[in-house]
């Protein structure tokens, strides 16, 4: 079971590698479980489908060894809410991170 809080974090990763290149379901989860995060594609391919769904991305259908897969790539919507992503993480990561340390 993914949690709330884990979900955005994936989702944001998804944002950054469709911005990088496009990217597939396999292939995200390969990449999603090296940063720690174990994704079903019962998780991942909702996921996918709502951020398509709200203009985040978009995806190409295209038959790779006779099987079909979808190639997701960032929209400009979803490239705006990456860059806006950006400064709030490095806001949260002034408060949690850095004050933390400040902590006797
Ligand atoms: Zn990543």
């Amino acid at each position: 079971m993914i949690r709330e809080i884990d979900l955005a974090f994936i989702k944001l990763h998804i944002l950054y590698h469709a911005a990088e290149d496009e990217v597939y379901g396999i292939g995200l989860i390969e990449e999603l479980a090296r940063h720690g995060y174990k994704l079903s594609p019962g998780t991942l391919y909702p996921t996918l489908a709502k951020m398509v769904k709200l203009n985040l991305l978009t995806f190409e259908s295209r038959t790779v060894n006779h099987k079909q897969r979808k190639y997701y790539r960032i929209t400009p919507a979803g490239l705006a809410q990456l860059d806006k992503v950006k400064a709030k993480i490095v806001e949260l990561y002034e408060e949690i991170v850095k004050n933390e340390k400040k902590r006797p």
